[in-house]
């Protein structure tokens, strides 16, 4: 019977109804999924080696020949049994042995022609050498090996099936579909050199060189290692296609609402004006200017605004606040930390001074009878503004007529959270902020169904922030420097890696840490703050560092956003090597806010590995957060599979953001004219990958 992608797997030959239920519970039910079922790694299996010439062992070697003998045995323990082999290709012969698989002494027979991969060990008679366990296939006239003498493809156990079966399945499955028409023919853009749908799929799973009877290149094995054949790129196209389409979808649903009008009059100008407590920068002014045009469309605005750490938008939330308040609507600010939304209630508080706007604060750790008055006044209306965390996004809290929605540090949150602030409106406007900064290709797949505004510029007078790596022979002279920094009017944080914020364990070993910076830092005020610290106690301790009251602030990543108190100049981190480089970037951020001179002191453990001193080391030397961003996606590579999980994307069987970065602008060049032209749906319904990007499937 001839197969379909969604043929179910018992249409395939050799799979009865258990093959079916182990590879069901391993989360494959059509032919589609175990054709997208890629190998992760493949072997160079191709080269048969002749008998004669093998001298080395612990190597690993492929034979073909014929074999000379085969039988079976009990060792002296009776409880292994061994099957061993003799094969002779002409040049010589060589021993074999497998053990624990009795059943090969009836597979294998004497005469029969057979490939053999595996290990060459010295043999047991301590002459020459012998095949150890080697993978074995019988040659057959008919049809080409797929196991051995050609690469091999290696794939993960499903189950109880081992790789090797799972490569058997492979190859039905592509034998029972016989030739594939590609759907997407004719819509694959020329320059990528792609190849069509059924080549694309025998070609990643049982690769041939370019160019018959040629043995594979250095070369091919590295575009197989790295997904970068056109094999691959064909099938990581049409997966970036899928994500494309979603995020065009996504667009088009946005473009038909209708979204809370903006008026922009003389008196919202003049209270903006008189709101500033400083010049912009002409990158603030554009972003501002961006936002405005956006909230006098009929259609809802989505922005991103991207920022580099300490590059100010604040301001420009705050601003297009105003604009949105003076129109008569609500506005909310979601933050991702209490600490940080306390920050941002004091600082808009001060702002919107000048105006009628009192913003409210709504975070978990305020007492039930003020939650509930902030609730009741979003409800009917009285209040116009909040400022709040995962507490905003409640049930409970209910918008009178919600304008505008800003989220704060947006990483932070996933796309459920986005939606479920969105959703406290009729269609409101969003404005999402950024100090992550996003390589571009991130930024098109995880944000891709927004604007972009960047602040590519920092305000003025800002002190680049030294950055130093060191180990713990460099304490004392720390711990003297920093006595120095503080005498000086200085203040200093001190950061310690903690995973799990919630835990008590953690807690306890934040006051041990403290405990030793006390011991080195007498007559100094050491302040502390992490996860577990009561809100009134950390937002004393935050007040008093702002003030200057404390010398040196020990804190978890709890300060790693958004806190601003410019007049500290010091960030030591301990057990650098533990942190991602945009999260070290993002702390090193809280420095180099003000008039000081600031320093940044990566403190390397004792277990820092030769590779990560490398990434500090690029951190001290750029303070370029893209370029920083760039290297973190590069390394972390993986990394961003649970990114798009996050996101409610479409998961990736092959495509990489990074190493597909090309089709993937492609990929999106095709879904904008799909769309412009009416034809998302059609190309969405000619996708042969699974994902779940059919016609109206909700993507977050
Ligand atoms: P981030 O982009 O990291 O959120 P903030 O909005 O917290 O940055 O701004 C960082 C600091 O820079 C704040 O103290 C803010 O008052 C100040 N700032 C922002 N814009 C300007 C400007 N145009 N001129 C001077 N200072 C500014
Ligand atoms: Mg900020």
């Amino acid at each position: 019977m001839k197969l379909t992608f969604a043929s179910p797997l018992s249409a395939i030959r050799g799979v009865g109804a258990a093959g079916e239920r182990v590879l069901n519970s391993a989360g494959l039910a059509t032919v589609r999924d175990v054709l997208w079922n890629l190998p992760h790694r493949y072997e160079d299996r191709s080269e048969p080696q002749r008998i004669a010439s093998l001298t080395q062992p612990d190597t690993m070697a492929t034979v073909g020949g014929r074999l000379v003998q085969v039988i079976e045995r009990r060792a002296r323990n009776r409880r292994l049994r061994i099957v061993e082999a003799m094969v002779d290709d002409g040049s010589g012969s060589l021993p074999i042995v497998w053990f624990n698989q009795p059943y090969l002494a009836s597979t294998l027979h004497e005469g029969m022609r057979v490939w053999l991969y595996g290990a060459l060990k010295p043999a047991r008679s301590g002459w020459g050498l012998q095949l150890v366990a080697p993978e074995w296939e019988i040659e057959d006239e008919e049809s080409e090996p797929i196991h051995l003498g050609r690469i091999v493809p290696m794939y993960r156990r499903l189950g109880s099936w081992s790789g090797r079966r799972v490569r058997t399945l492979v190859s039905r499955a592509l034998e029972g579909l016989g030739q594939v028409v590609d759907p997407l023919a004719g819509m694959l853009p020329d320059d990528l050199r792609l190849v069509p749908l059924g080549e694309a799929l025998s070609g990643v799973h049982f690769p041939q060189p370019p160019g018959a009877g040629v043995p594979a290149t250095d070369a091919f094995f590295d575009q197989l290692a790295q997904r970068r054949t056109p094999a691959h790129r064909r099938l990581a196209f049409e997966e970036l296609l899928a994500l494309a389409l979603v995020l065009e979808r996504e667009r088009g649903r946005r473009h038909s609402q209708r979204a809370p009008i903006c008026n922009i009059t003389e008196e919202v100008r003049d209270s903006a004006r008189r709101v500033l407590p400083f010049r912009l920068t002409e990158a603030q002014k554009r972003a501002i200017a961006e936002i405005v045009s956006d909230l006098q469309r009929t259609y809802p605005m989505a922005r991103l605004l991207q920022g580099d750490v300490g590059s100010g938008k604040t301001i420009v939330a705050a601003l297009s606040a105003l604009v949105v308040l003076a129109s008569g609507h609500q506005v909310a600010l979601l933050a991702p930390t209490e600490l940080l939304a306390q920050q941002h209630y004091s600082t808009l508080t001060g702002l919107l001074g000048p105006t009628l706007f009192r913003p409210e604060l709504l975070i978990g750790s305020l007492a039930a009878a003020e939650k509930r008055r902030v609730r009741d006044c979003l409800a009917d209306g009285s209040a116009h503004f909040v400022v709040g965390t995962h507490a905003l996004l409640e049930d409970a809290v209910v918008f009178g007529r919600l304008g505008l929605a800003i989220i704060d540090e947006q990483h932070r949150f996933g796309v459920a959270q986005r939606q479920a602030l969105i959703e406290k409106g009729e269609a409101p406007h969003l404005l999402v902020m950024t100090a992550t900064p996003i390589p571009r290709s991130l930024a098109l797949s995880l944000y891709g169904d927004l604007d972009f505004s960047v602040l590519d510029e920092m305000p003025p007078g800002r002190t680049p922030v030294r950055t130093a790596i060191r180990d713990d022979s460099a304490r004392p002279k720390l711990a003297e420097f920093l006595r120095g920094e503080v005498a000086g009017g200085g203040q200093a944080y001190w950061v310690f890696p903690l995973i799990e914020e919630s835990d008590k364990i953690s807690a306890r070993a934040v006051e041990t840490h403290v405990r030793a910076v006390r011991q080195s830092l007498p007559g100094v005020r050491v302040g502390v703050v992490h996860g577990r610290t009561p809100a009134a106690e950390r937002e004393a301790t935050m007040a008093a560092f702002a003030a200057g009251e404390i010398g040196v602030l020990c804190a978890t990543t709890v300060i790693e956003v958004g806190v601003d108190v410019p007049n500290a100049s010091v960030m030591v981190i301990e057990n650098a090597e533990r942190f991602g480089l945009a999260q070290l970037h993002q702390l090193r951020g809280r420095v180099g806010r003000g008039r000081r001179r600031s320093f940044c002191a990566l403190l390397a453990g004792p277990e820092c590995s030769h590779e990560a001193k490398e990434r500090l080391e690029l951190l001290a030397a750029t303070a370029d957060g893209f370029r920083i961003a760039e290297e973190d996606f590069r390394l972390r590579g993986p990394g961003e599979f649970t990114g798009l999980r996050q996101w409610g994307r479409p998961e990736f069987h092959v495509a990489s953001l990074w190493l597909h970065r090309r089709e993937l602008e492609a990929a999106r060049a095709l879904a904008a004219t799909a769309a412009a032209s009416g034809q998302l749906e059609a190309v969405a319904a000619a996708l042969s990958c699974p994902g779940g990007v059919g016609p109206g499937v909700p993507v977050g």
